[in-house]
């Protein structure tokens, strides 16, 4: 009976250190946005230097359907960054073993070319690791990011850089960041690096690797060459209120760092909370973290216009929420949503696509054909 309750105890401390999915407990859902705070949206050039991209920005709104597109467009009062994509496809998110798909599988998709089974970090069915774009792009000798508002060993990020077979084995994933040359990533999971049961200290391994390690934003922002690792938070990052404008400040940060690299980069950017605000059917949530994720894609499309050889692609791993949009106003931003699930949904997801090589994402296409062509495009050049 002891051993039991022992037992029971062990597993409980474990769930809460192992458990990065408190934002699926999320209390709040606000279903109607009144309206708040507009930014002004700018119209990019669409002329390019090259026919094919030197750099590739990979941006992911995770959870993020046409309802949830829409709903920043209308409280942004009509306008969005993405009016500066015109190609425009949709991607089939299904993943192997299930018509839902997770944000591993899903991310798994993205980063590595194919289909694998639900909770899956960049493994197959077999679970034997696969290559991902991003170590495709390193042994290119091109440059690499990852960027997220969750923790960086969470599933989305960690599908471009890790091999486990499961999304749960958050210290593994960190420690997958190691066998990499990855030179920069900024988001949360700085105690999956700092404060793990095998008591090995990462922080100590990334700086003997060359990174500069730091915590702060401000920090973090003023570094303009080298190795960077910028661990933001323990876990996740807040909500908008609490972490202001991490997300473009980040993309931007890395984007510089990058941009350093004569063979050209491939970055991700993820927007990771349009899904945890779609999971607590929450419009207001939805739309915070839809309008930070465009305002990153205006970093982005700030820095590619000039650059004139950056190809971005804008999609998301899969819908959340069911939304639909059953009010609402141009004029003053109000947004009704409705939900048909407090989960991801089956339906296709919207692909953009900027820049040199963007006319290739168009139609409806398998998730695993966004790698595909970006690997035709960046790598296979
Ligand atoms: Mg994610
Ligand atoms: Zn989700």
């Amino acid at each position: 009976m002891k051993k039991i309750f022992l037992t029971l105890i062990i597993s409980v401390i474990a769930l809460s250190v192992f458990s990065q999915q408190e934002y699926l407990n999320a209390t709040s859902d606000v279903k109607v946005y009144k309206g708040g705070g507009t930014y002004k949206v700018k119209t990019y050039k669409q002329k390019f230097k090259s026919e094919k991209p030197k750099n590739v920005v990979l941006m992911i709104g995770d959870g993020m359907g046409v309802a949830q597109v829409f709903a920043g467009l209308t409280a942004n009062k009509g306008h969005l960054f993405l009016d500066n994509f015109r190609w425009i496809g949709f991607s089939k998110t299904q993943s192997a073993d299930n018509y839902i798909t997770d944000s591993a599988a899903g991310g798994t998709a993205l980063s590595s070319g194919i289909k694998t089974f639900n909770g899956a970090i960049g493994v197959d069915l077999d679970t034997v690791p696969v290559k991902t774009i991003l170590e495709e792009a390193e042994e290119k000798g091109l440059a690499t990011g990852l960027v997220s508002t969750s923790a960086i060993t969470h599933a989305t990020p960690a599908s471009f850089i890790a091999h486990q077979a499961s999304r749960n084995y958050y210290e593994a994933i960190a420690a997958d960041f190691l066998k990499t040359d990855i030179d920069v990533f900024i988001g949360g999971g700085y105690n999956h690096f700092a404060k793990r049961m095998d008591g090995r200290n990462l922080i100590d391994e990334l700086q003997e690797k060359g990174y500069k390690v730091l915590q702060d934003i401000n920090e973090i922002k003023k570094v303009k060459n080298g190795k960077l690792a910028g661990l933001v938070a323990p876990i996740h990052a807040g909500r908008l209120n609490l972490r202001g404008d991490l997300l473009p400040v980040a993309t931007n940060t890395a984007l510089n760092i990058l941009k350093k690299d004569e063979d050209g980069f491939f970055l991700m950017v993820e927007g990771s909370q349009i899904d945890w605000g779609a999971h607590a059917n929450d419009t207001e949530y939805i739309i915070e973290d839809m309008l930070d994720f465009d305002r990153s894609i205006g970093e982005v499309l700030d820095f590619a216009s000039k650059d004139g050889e950056t190809l971005i692609v804008v999609t998301a791993d899969h819908e959340t929420g069911g939304m639909a949009i059953t009010g609402g106003s141009m004029d003053t931003g109000e947004v009704v949503g409705a939900f048909s699930t407090k989960d991801h949904s089956a339906v296709m997801v919207p692909v953009f696509a900027f820049g040199p090589g963007a006319e290739n994402f168009t139609g409806i296409m398998e998730n695993t054909n966004i790698f595909k062509k970006i690997e035709e495009l960046l790598i296979k050049n």
